[in-house]
């Protein structure tokens, strides 16, 4: 019944669809092929669907078809390649039984296999749920009913990040394209410094990038003046050479680097700016005159951060493609249902109203901790409908690819089956999946993915990309339900004991509740340590033997992970003197984490890579506070302890200066500690320890930082202030 209405809803995009019983097409008989493949045309296209149907046929019954071109077809062939396509759109193809032949039609680009794909899905029983993960049921002789049916993509274009590095048949079965199908050069996103970098060009013609903070600021992250004219003419120049080395491919990125607010606010670019209402406004008006100079090409751009609104008055022409991105919204309901998905749904409806050439970047995983639970299954549908809805062709949902990630394969499966028809049932979807994944297992994980919705849609609790599970510890993630969910996953497991393959894949999924368990005890004094640390061992022994790489989108590894974890958050030897002192502001942090640092400096509790709690941070200024540790005490060794987090605008700081008082008056130097930059992309955490040679004693410790203010050129967030985050002051 499931199946049943699963194959009703595909035939919302389909033209027709029909079963005919009587008119039956033997293609193998007792092992032995009875029909050949004929391809039409010879072309890759054809080849691969040719290919792919002839291996499924004989894992299904030991027969080879052949495959021939240039021959004459007869009664019950399988024919592929072109013709009588009616309607059929980009990558969409017709299943049609005419005399006695099976056709499979293309209607362009990868439309043959696609049709190939739901001949094996939906009339050979072939499904396929992740990389080298499919069922099938063998047998002797195969019998094609008459088919009579035909698709057509939502989107021209489906692109996410999935699970499927090395399985050469996985991107053919989920019907996935990769930006260097379609883009020149890879060139699809961020290209402003890879067109006029800012390395070559930036010292000789620092006027064609931004002027940010009372300068033009040529740099990685900087963008152009739009509104120069010699901008124009040297991309147009560079541009030019581009198109002549690849004069068969359309499509281009021309698009602001990575990084907000880093648009220019010259005069020219600013009375712009203001009179389109979006800064935009610049971005289409030279994308525009670039597809004037080029109109046999295809010219995409960014709608992202400060460029997200659409312009007032300038509309794109036809051969801009807006790359839009809500990038910035919560993803617990869908985007109509909270205040940023509606500021994104309003770019969205007004860039609708001026282009029918959109490609949204949607996102659906938590980027900071991929490892952890991001239960947004339920939006997903609902999303694509809305995109769809509002001319987006082109569709890429940014989940990354890492294995280990919460529930990654269902995630990539849901999605990539979503994008290429978002009308069908997406519950149904689920729970296709966990039955052919897991097994019989699917029961448990199926209630403990709709708990944990149905808690995080009470919790009220946003679901962010750069969350953290200790933001949910009083709502999805409390006591009661982590309680609940390893239950479900026991008796998932007990389910499935006796199958090492389907118990691996319970376990593997089961690792994103243990990090969150893991992430929430750190921030609890209370908790049995001695139960954390198995649960650490356990989740190191785990990562390692699954093979889990990373944990977040900068590459920290759960080996490293581990490591840092016993060190910094579980019980060590040696206490710190200083906890629990007074603080005393004489350079205060940010108004947003003045409160927070009044006890977070000394509580003995250490912050991990997102930086919800226990940090405390500066924004471009100097920080200075003095520490009162009730009485005198006698220590040699002083640390305070740092973030590095590029992607959040948090470098580490020039310098520390420690000194030391006994009556808070007089302060003796005690030493100082300077950092090195560090353009690494990984979180860390840094320590400007000092150690003097003889134990010193005093009450007061003052903690003087000096800031390096502005995030310099090469940084995302050039000529803005940086921020610098303190978690701990130790004392030794
Ligand atoms: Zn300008």
């Amino acid at each position: 019944m499931k199946r049943f209405i699963q194959h009703l809803s595909l035939c919302v995009l389909a033209l027709s669809c029909t079963l005919n019983v009587k008119a039956q097409l033997t293609i193998v008989k007792d092992k032995k092929a009875y029909s050949r493949i004929i391809l039409k045309e010879k072309t890759n296209v054809n080849e691969q669907a040719a290919n792919l149907l002839q291996d499924f046929i004989k894992r299904i019954s030991e027969a080879t078809l052949p495959i021939a071109t240039d021959t004459k077809a007869r009664k019950g062939d399988i024919l592929i390649g072109s013709g009588n396509t009616g309607n059929i759109g980009e990558d969409g193809f017709s299943l049609q039984t005419e005399n006695d032949q099976l056709h499979i039609y293309s209607g362009g680009g990868k439309g043959a296999i696609y049709g190939v794909v739901t001949l094996l899905e939906q009339y050979l029983g072939v499904s396929y749920y992740a990389k080298d993960s499919y069922t099938l049921t063998t047998r002797p002789t195969i019998t094609l009913p008459a088919i009579h049916r035909a698709e057509t993509p939502a989107f021209r274009y489906r692109q996410t990040w999935s699970y499927n590095n090395d399985d050469p048949i996985y991107k053919m079965w989920f019907r996935l394209e990769e930006p260097s199908d379609l883009f020149i050069e890879n060139m699809w996103v961020h290209t402003f410094n890879r067109i006029l970098s800012s390395d070559v060009f930036g010292k000789k013609h620092p006027k064609y990038y931004s002027f940010i903070n009372g300068k033009h600021r040529p740099g990685h992250n900087s963008q152009w003046c739009l509104t120069n004219p010699d901008v124009f003419d040297a991309v147009v120049y560079q541009l030019d050479s581009i198109f002549k080395v690849h004069p068969d491919m359309k499509m281009i990125s021309v698009s602001q680097n990575d990084g907000n607010n880093t648009n220019c606010s010259c005069p020219a670019c600013k009375a712009v700016d203001e009179y389109e209402g979006s800064p935009s406004g610049n971005i289409i008006r030279f994308l525009n005159k670039l597809a004037e100079r080029f109109p046999d090409k295809e010219f995409s751009t960014l709608a992202y951060l400060y460029s997200m609104q659409p312009p007032k008055h300038v509309k794109p022409l036809p051969n801009v493609n807006i790359m839009l991105c809500d990038i910035d919204c919560k993803r617990e309901v869908p985007l109509t249902d909270n205040a940023s998905g509606q500021e994104f749904m309003k770019a969205l409806e007004g860039w609708s109203k001026i282009s029918n050439n959109i490609f949204v970047w949607d996102y659906g995983i938590n980027f900071d901790n991929i490892i952890s639970p991001f239960p947004n299954f339920h939006i997903l549908q609902k999303n694509m409908q809305l995109f769809r809805k509002n001319h987006a062709t082109m569709l890429f949902s940014q989940v990354n690819g890492i294995k280990g990630g919460d529930f990654s394969e269902m995630r990539a499966y849901m999605i990539a089956k979503l994008m290429w028809n978002p009308y069908q049932n997406a519950d149904s979807l689920m729970r296709t999946f966990m039955d052919g994944y897991y097994g019989k297992a699917a029961p448990y994980l199926y209630q403990y993915q709709k708990i944990m919705q149905g808690a995080l849609l009470a919790s009220g609790q946003p679901l962010w990309i750069y969350d953290s599970p200790i933001s949910h510890k009083n709502g999805m993630l409390k006591p009661a339900l982590l309680k609940t969910y390893n239950e479900l996953f026991d008796l998932a497991e007990r389910e499935v004991a006796q199958d090492t393959l389907l118990l691996h894949r319970v376990q593997q999924s089961r690792l994103s509740l243990q990090y969150a368990e893991l992430e929430i005890a750190r921030t609890q004094t209370e908790t049995d340590k001695t139960k954390v640390r198995e649960l650490l061992d356990l989740f190191k022994q785990r990562t390692l033997h699954f093979g889990i790489a990373t944990l977040n989108e900068q590459k920290n590894t759960p080996d490293k992970y581990c490591d840092l974890y016993e060190k910094r958050f579980l019980p060590q030897a040696e206490p710190n003197k200083a906890a629990n002192a007074k603080l005393t502001w004489i350079i205060p942090p940010h108004d947003r984490y003045k409160a927070l640092g009044e006890t977070a400096l000394t509580d003995c509790l250490f912050g991990g890579t997102t930086y919800v709690e226990s940090w405390v941070g500066w924004n471009g200024t100097d920080g200075a506070f003095i520490l009162d540790m009730g009485e005198e005490k006698d220590f040699s060794r002083i640390e305070t302890d740092f973030l590095h987090q590029l992607g959040g605008w948090v470098l580490l700081p020039h310098s520390v200066t420690y000194s030391v008082s006994s009556d808070n008056q007089t302060f003796h130097p005690f030493g100082s500690y300077t950092f090195t930059e560090d353009r690494d992309l990984q979180v860390k955490f840094v320590s400007s320890t000092v150690q003097s040679r003889k134990n010193i004693k005093a009450r007061y410790i003052k903690v003087e930082v000096k800031g390096i203010g502005l995030c310099p050129a090469w940084h995302y967030g050039v000529g803005y202030p940086a921020w610098f985050f303190i978690d701990e002051v130790s004392v030794y």
